[in-house]
């Protein structure tokens, strides 16, 4: 493949319109760069700020550090500033980024749907008590997410990564983003292809990779063979979702265009089926697609989903095969179904007879402390290890059957409950005012506030009603696809002062239902005021609702 980088005149494409507006795609020759990203991307490949990690900055400190790494290619090596303490939601938008940075540095580790060993856990665990403060949180990327990183620390932190098998590389920036994968992949007993080998080979293949260290912007990819579609794959740039072809057998249908943030669009089926041994070749042509025709003149329109918006699901499958595969795909008629809950917690039958087990940390926060407490019960309890999942949620798995009572005792000694409230199984936070440059308001302790309200005044729910709280539009916790979402935004008390608030969106979902919620004007509320909001809505939809009627409905 082309090295479509560096070179001055990229191959013209002829069968594909020009669009009417430079959109800066580099399949029509828009090779200068038309923003600061671009530019930065093109000086140097971002992947070539890990040896100045290694040999300069973490020698010589923060203040050391060249500003476009440290705002820009940092990224690419899950770094990135964190938020000055002390901040309020007010001065986000009208503080310049540099003023708003802290001499600190959240760092991302994926884990890309692999399952974690005890050691590996006890790695996590470790780094977070050693070298952040004790901080580690579940993303709903399936990363761990430290704070109080020193710059002075890394070295020694990804020697430890990598001994444990695990990595920060492009866990953030404008690169392959931390994979989703199925969290029960080759234990669940109703399981319709295991994906984890294509994940591994992606990973393998295109991690690190110069070839796709420069997309136009983050590129997020989903892999489930689960029927629950576990991986939220509408809300992914390119997700495969396991199908059954009724001549062929078990293999993935491929989705494409999914994301959330302003203009949220879901995935839309590309209606395929590819074998497993095919699901790499088949990403690489989607990431290449997104490379030479993603836009890359606005960063607000630079994600897959608006080109799949402008060309449609058949262009986009006859440009892939056509210009990138190189053949036609199968297509797969079978409908697509989404079964069962999608997190996974609770206690589940393996198809090995072994038992895994979901539990719930509030809002994702965990710490180093935790996960070496976790570590050491799954040593003890002789289970094969964890997975942690797009819900902020951690499952452990292969545990024998005559364990598994012994094992949820000492689970929820530690605070890992496998028998969480709905509302703590149900609530999501991003990473919020803590610690987020971008955040407005606060989420994690406004969430873990939340949940135990919730939990006493509804203490029987007996429905799962999901409430997923952001700090700003963002929507790193997926604002628009919860049943009860929240923007984070300044609003309006009743005193006419601008506070702590949020944009509240009613009624998403994914799955079968898949749509977003309704955002009305009149939804906003402050954050001192949301228990009684969220009360009211639940008051509401408890005595309206008919039989078996869910909260999206
Ligand atoms: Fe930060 Fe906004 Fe994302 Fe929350 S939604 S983590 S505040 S960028």
């Amino acid at each position: 493949m082309p090295d479509l980088r560096f070179q001055s005149q990229p191959p013209s494409r002829t069968d594909v319109p020009r669009p009417k507006r430079a959109e800066g795609q580099w399949s029509f020759g828009y090779t200068e760069p038309l923003n600061k990203n671009e530019q930065s991307k093109k000086d140097d490949d971002p992947l070539n700020v890990r040896d100045r990690i290694l040999h300069i900055y973490s020698r010589r400190g923060f203040d050391s550090i060249d500003p476009a790494d440290l705002r820009g290619r940092f990224r690419w090596m899950g770094l990135y500033t964190q938020r000055k303490p002390g901040i309020d939601g007010g001065k986000t938008a009208v503080l310049e980024e540099e003023e708003l940075d802290d001499h600190y540095f959240m760092l991302r580790v994926r884990s890309d749907g692999q399952l974690l060993t005890a050691d590996a856990v006890r790695a996590l665990g470790t780094i977070g008590v050693d070298f952040a403060r004790d901080t580690a949180d579940v993303t709903d990327r399936e990363n761990i997410q430290y704070h109080w990183i020193r710059i002075e620390d890394v070295p020694a932190i990804w020697d430890r990564l990598d001994a444990a098998g695990l990595s920060s590389l492009e866990a953030c920036g404008d690169s392959p983003r931390p994979f989703l994968g199925s969290p029960v992949a080759g234990v669940a007993k109703d399981e319709i292809i295991d994906g984890s080998p294509a994940l591994d080979e992606i990973f393998r293949r295109y991690i690190g990779n110069p070839q796709f260290s420069n997309l136009p912007r983050k590129f997020k990819t989903a892999v489930t063979g689960h029927p629950s579609h576990d991986v939220s794959p509408e809300t992914n740039d390119v997700a495969f979702v396991g199908t059954v072809h009724p001549e062929h057998g078990p293999g993935f249908d491929l989705w494409v265009g999914g994301g959330l943030s302003t203009n949220p669009m879901l995935a839309q089926k590309l209606g395929v089926w590819i074998p497993l041994d095919q699901v790499a070749d088949a990403w690489e042509g989607v990431a290449s697609i997104f490379r030479d025709y993603g836009y890359r003149r606005l960063r607000s329109r630079a994600r897959l989903k608006f080109l799949v918006a402008d060309w449609g699901v058949e262009k986009f499958r006859e440009v892939l095969e056509n210009e990138y595969l190189g053949r036609a795909l199968v297509s797969n008629p079978s409908p697509d179904s989404p079964v069962g809950h999608r997190d996974h917690v609770g206690v589940h039958e393996q198809k090995d007879g072994r038992f895994y087990v979901g539990v719930a940390p509030t809002a994702g926060r965990v710490s180093g402390t935790l996960l070496v407490q976790l570590a050491d019960l799954i040593e003890e309890f002789g289970a094969a290890g964890a997975r942690l999942t797009p819900y902020q949620k951690i499952v452990l798995i292969g545990v024998d059957g005559d364990r598994v009572d012994a094992l949820l005792e000492r689970l929820d000694a530690i605070g890992l409950s496998a028998r969480p409230s709905q509302w703590r199984r149900n609530t999501m936070a991003c990473t919020g005012i803590e610690f987020c440059k971008l955040a407005i308001v606060d989420t994690k302790n406004r969430a873990r506030d939340l949940v135990a309200e919730l939990e006493r005044r509804f203490p029987d729910l007996d429905t799962p009603i999901s409430v997923n709280v952001n700090g700003c539009p963002n929507a790193c916790a997926r604002t628009q696809v919860a049943d009860i979402g929240l923007k984070g935004q300044l609003v309006l008390d009743s005193d006419g002062n601008q506070v702590e608030g949020f944009q509240v969106h009613l009624g998403g979902a994914t799955g079968l239902q898949a749509n977003f919620g309704r955002k009305l004007r009149a939804h906003k509320v402050t954050s001192t005021g949301l228990d009684d909001y969220v009360t009211n809505v639940v008051q509401a939809f408890l005595v309206d609702r008919a039989a078996d009627e869910s909260f999206a409905a």
